[in-house]
């Protein structure tokens, strides 16, 4: 599996230089398995193995597929909005699973957007979060793709193919 990104703290201060900054953010970098170890204490005393088993175990296994399932299952299977330089998709049921991921297409194609799902019907979870963040004053200068930006944009690419119908037809030779 390798090095994973959770723990890197030299790559998280180049992409969140403040919270690269903030000692809470650092030390919960460093140390992520402190808060696992002492939850999977109190639960195995409250409910025994059982309990552990589910709220340990079987939810960090059911999050990592989730989260893998980003990088496999939307480059393989679902729809492409934005012609991107991969073959990545967008996924309704992959961004079920994972909270708005899923809109992965869109991702690539916008990848410093916060906002994955760009369609009032791409339910983007962790977006609607980040947004509620923001208006409680507790995330700032968060960047998103423009969505009146992106209409305008897919405005002019379909002038652009309605005003040379011959284009394609060059490009699939
Ligand atoms: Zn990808």
């Amino acid at each position: 599996m390798g090095k994973s990104m959770h723990h890197d703290t030299t790559t998280l201060a180049r992409y969140v230089p403040d919270l690269a900054k903030d000692k809470f953010h650092v030390w919960i970098t460093k140390y992520h398995y402190v808060p696992m170890i002492v939850l999977g204490v109190i639960l195995l005393a409250l409910g025994g193995l059982p309990l552990l088993l589910w709220g340990i175990f079987l939810r960090t296994v059911v999050g990592l597929h989730a989260t893998w399932l980003v990088n496999s299952a939307t480059h393989s299977w679902g729809s492409r909005r934005f012609v991107t330089r991969d073959l990545s998709t967008n996924s309704w049921w992959v961004a079920v699973l994972t909270f708005g991921e899923g809109w992965h297409n869109n991702h690539h194609a916008h990848p410093v957007s916060a906002r994955h799902g760009l369609r009032w019907y791409e339910v983007d979870m962790n977006w609607y979060g980040i947004w509620a963040l923001k208006k409680l004053g507790l995330a700032h200068e968060v960047y998103r793709v423009k969505l009146s930006e992106l209409r305008r944009q897919e405005e002019e690419e379909k002038e652009q193919v309605a005003a040379a119908p011959a284009h394609q037809e060059l490009v699939s030779v």
